[in-house]
């Protein structure tokens, strides 16, 4: 079987038994594009044409357990489940826009057990394939369809540090950009980081306009391996000048994600130190409010905190957004990803919209 997102493997077959390309293209558009359920394309693929590849080729494999919706804004949480019992996440955030943000899951847990993320405390870790990244896309559009909502933006913020499963992500990235599938803008498409040199060099190689978030929380070495056991390895020092290879081929350079917390990295001067350390970088900079997590003695830095914060950085000449996160309401906010068992089915088929 030729699985429907190994594109190479998909057009040669195609090419060697001389299925029209406009049949192929017809389904690929009414599958990628429309999000048209699987077996609808399928169905009126012409018979000859059906006989040729339809036997042979494997729909979306994600097996969607629940879809929660956040009764306060514009998020829905759907969980999949790779094996009984072993669940991820994928959020759908729906923005006043009209826009609408997919939220993707590279792992099933995370190795990385920063401090202030619910999905490092996950025991088990477990990569995604690249056909389990897509079947994410592809389940949301099913469920987008009805609304007439399409997925406008995908960011890999979800569970599951992507490159930590480079394989699997490049070949999805790739899949995600590519005209004949999911057809998204390369800048459309966002990878977030903790930055691991080695492959952000590779990415840098491969995906020049891809876009690039860099989870940064602090620019004090001793203050960020505290918080990312992982910056002990990858110091400040040596993934400073990635960040200007990262900008440099980027319109709007890279975006440096700083999770504010009380007493750790939300002083005045914790703000100009910051400003110092990114220099004349061409980034902006994105202020996550701490959403908390059971068990963890962290807290909030305070509103009028950030919002000092952003002041002095923007007098500094940086620009600077603050993240407001959907969803808290079904834990589907940034850092809130986490396996807690397994959501219960409603009646009837129907997908449940509570968890215990
Ligand atoms: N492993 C990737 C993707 C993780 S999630 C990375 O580290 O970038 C995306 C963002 O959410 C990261 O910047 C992460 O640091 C942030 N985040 C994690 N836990 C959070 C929390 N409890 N509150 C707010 N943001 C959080």
């Amino acid at each position: 079987m030729i699985s429907v997102y190994d594109l190479t493997e998909l057009r040669s077959d195609c090419d060697r038994r001389g299925v029209y390309g406009r049949t192929l293209r017809a389904f690929l558009v009414a599958f990628f594009k429309r999000g048209e359920p699987w077996a609808g394309p399928m169905a009126r693929v012409p018979d000859e044409s059906r006989l040729r590849i339809v036997e042979r080729l494997a729909g979306p494999c994600l097996k969607l357990v629940a879809r929660l919706d956040s009764q306060i804004d514009g998020a829905s949480k759907l969980v999949f489940e790779v094996a009984p019992g072993r669940c991820f996440e994928t959020v759908i955030l729906r923005y006043p826009s009209g826009r609408t943000s997919l939220c993707l899951s590279s792992q099933v847990g995370c190795a990385l057990r920063c401090r202030f993320c619910a999905t490092g405390q996950m025991k088990r870790v477990e990569d995604l394939t690249r056909d389990q990244i897509l079947g994410q896309v592809s389940a949301a559009q099913q469920q987008l369809a009805p609304e007439g909502r399409t997925v406008d933006n995908v960011v890999f913020m979800g569970m599951g540090e992507p490159f930590l499963n480079e394989a699997a992500v490049f070949a999805a990235i790739g899949v995600l950009t590519d005209g004949d599938a999911f057809n998204l803008p390369e800048p459309s498409v966002l990878v977030s980081t903790v930055l691991l040199p080695d492959v952000a060099r590779r990415f840098q190689a491969e995906f020049p306009r891809v876009n690039v978030a860099v989870s940064l929380h602090s620019s004090r070495q001793h203050v960020r391996a505290k918080l990312m056991p992982i910056a002990a390895r990858h110091s400040l020092d040596e993934i400073k000048p990635l960040l200007g290879e990262l900008a440099s081929t980027r319109r709007r350079g890279v975006m440096i994600e700083y999770v504010v917390l009380r007493g750790v990295n939300d002083s005045p001067e914790d703000a100009d130190h910051l400003a110092e350390f990114l220099g004349e970088l061409r980034c902006h900079v994105n202020l996550i409010p701490y959403n908390p997590i059971d068990g963890v003695e962290l807290e909030a830095a305070p509103d009028d905190a950030i919002d000092a914060m952003s002041d002095r950085l923007r007098a500094r000449g940086l620009c600077v957004t603050r993240r407001r996160s959907l969803g808290r309401d079904i834990e589907a906010a940034c850092g809130q990803l986490i396996q807690r068992g397994l959501p219960i089915q409603g009646d009837g088929g129907e997908l449940s919209s509570s968890v215990t």
